[in-house]
């Protein structure tokens, strides 16, 4: 039976309730005055604690994806616009994958790091090489990073990932600093979540790859993963374990895109009924062409019209909840999807092991790929193309660093107070890149943007302390927060 408070999967992710989810949208897709009422009930209000979104439950947005109406779905878009607008201005955060190891025992169908692909190399980053591709990281001008491994407990154990993750920590490379390590490894015990938290990780991050269980064990035949249950209770593992912040995903093009989305949905209330805090972020990777993957070979593929759509209900439904796009897209999707919702991009990415240092943009080893990149600009290339978007390319992780994660993120951010802060930290950490990374033509776009963009932070006393930030910046002083 569905009950969100339960902490078995499949209580929490009832098949039932996401059919019944699926009949309910199907059947009022047309309804014009649901459709309207549940707009009107997703907008930003102003209250006397700030800017407020009621957010939706997965049945309402459920409505909305399943709404063919072409009026109303540029109704949603615009929706989604004003309140990515409210909450997250026009930064973008930036990051960067780091990928330590390939070695894995699961075999999950749509991954060439699967076990019984024996055409790729295996390897795994000596700490060595973690330093070596974390000063090439700090060079390109990354602050935070997403670890990647796959699972294996043999060759990379939990121990293994701590050491990675103070070694990342550790280096401090001219100006540069790694301040924010975020980790995408396997699903594990409460105990190792409880090693995470001590390590100082920023987000843990699990993509559950599909929620309709039955795809589920037919695409992880076999290892660890293939345990529905054990996966999809993970991030109540790692709440437990002290971990406040945490980031869903499913890989769409695996399964019914509606199914994964009501149930995605799902996930979040569950969270938040359990935990009190919602997930901090949620990523929507697509299936990729890779070594031994053909991505035509799966049924359930997605074009970048439903995708947008797709974005733009997360957005609607979870407005205070980051939202994750990586460089599996191409730049022309990214452009689409970053006024819909999109807060946090990659840029310059590698998803090979051990793909950063000694290898210019042109050059990056392809043998360890975990996917294609799509969009394989430059960091630098990718900032410039943001400003003149009209985005702030932010370099922030002042949250993490203040210690607001969590709840404590979670109620400054739904208070719509999380701006006060985030606009004059994201243009300091741009000061930051553009001082010590960029190219001359970027950074002259980035000192204009800055000019601008200083004049819009509303509070006069904060307006003026981030000027003299910025100058202290340009005179050679680092790491200033809000
Ligand atoms: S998706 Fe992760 S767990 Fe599955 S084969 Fe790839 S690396 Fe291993
Ligand atoms: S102040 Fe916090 S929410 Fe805002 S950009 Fe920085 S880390 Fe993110």
């Amino acid at each position: 039976m569905y009950n969100p408070k339960s902490l078995k999967a499949e209580e929490f992710i009832n098949d039932e309730e996401v059919k019944a989810t699926l009949k309910y949208a199907e059947e009022n897709k047309h309804n014009r005055e649901l459709i309207e009422s549940i707009l009107e009930k997703a907008k930003p209000r102003k209250t006397e604690r700030g800017t407020e979104c009621a957010g939706l439950s997965h049945r309402e947005a459920s409505v909305l994806l399943a709404c063919d109406i072409p009026e109303m779905t540029e109704k949603m878009y615009a929706l989604a616009k004003q309140i990515k607008e409210a909450f997250y201005g026009n930064r973008i955060v930036m990051f960067a994958p780091l990928y330590l190891s390939n070695y894995c025992v699961n075999q999950c169908v749509y991954c060439p790091y699967h076990y019984q692909n024996k055409t790729i190399p295996r390897k795994k980053l000596t700490q060595e090489e973690v330093k070596n591709e974390v000063i090439a990281l700090q060079d390109m001008g990354h602050k935070r990073l997403a670890i990647e491994s796959g699972e294996d407990p043999v060759n990379n154990p939990i121990e293994y990932i701590l050491e990675c993750i103070k070694t990342i920590y550790s280096i401090k490379h001219k100006n540069g600093a790694i301040r924010r390590v975020n980790v995408n490894i396997a699903a594990t015990t409460v105990e190792n979540y409880k090693k995470l938290h001590d390590a100082g990780i920023g987000t843990y991050i699990l993509f559950q790859e599909t929620y309709h269980k039955q795809s589920y064990e037919k695409l992880h035949p076999a290892g660890p993963k293939h345990n529905y249950a054990y996966h999809t209770e993970a991030m109540d593992r790692a709440m437990e374990g002290g971990i406040d912040d945490v980031g869903l995903g499913v890989l769409f093009g695996l399964e019914m895109y509606k199914y994964e989305f009501a149930a995605l949905l799902m996930h979040a209330e569950h969270l938040e009924a359990v935990h009190g805090v919602g997930p901090h972020t949620i990523s929507v990777p697509r299936l990729k062409r890779a070594d031994d993957i053909d991505p035509d070979e799966f049924d359930n593929g997605i074009d970048d019209d439903t995708f947008a759509k797709i974005i733009a209900c997360i957005r609607i439904a979870v407005p205070y909840t980051g939202m994750i796009i990586s460089t599996r897209e191409s730049e022309q999707c990214r452009n689409k999807v970053l006024d819909l919702g999109i807060s946090q991009i990659s840029g310059g990415s590698r998803t090979s092991v051990g793909g950063y240092a000694g290898y210019s943009a042109q050059e990056r080893p392809h043998d360890t790929e975990q996917f294609d990149v799509s969009d394989q600009r430059s960091l630098d290339e990718v900032v410039k193309w943001l400003m003149d978007l009209g985005y702030i390319p932010s370099f922030c992780t002042a949250c993490y660093r203040e210690g607001r994660t969590g709840d404590r993120f979670m109620s400054l951010c739904k208070t719509g107070q999380i701006l006060n802060c985030c606009h004059p930290n994201a243009l300091m950490t741009l000061k930051e890149f553009l001082e010590d990374y960029a190219s001359p033509e970027t950074k002259k776009t980035g000192e204009e943007l800055i000019t601008r963009e200083l004049e819009k932070i509303p509070n006069p006393k904060a307006r003026k302390i981030a000027k003299e930030y910025i100058q202290n910046i340009h005179l050679g002083k680092r790491d200033f927060r809000f």
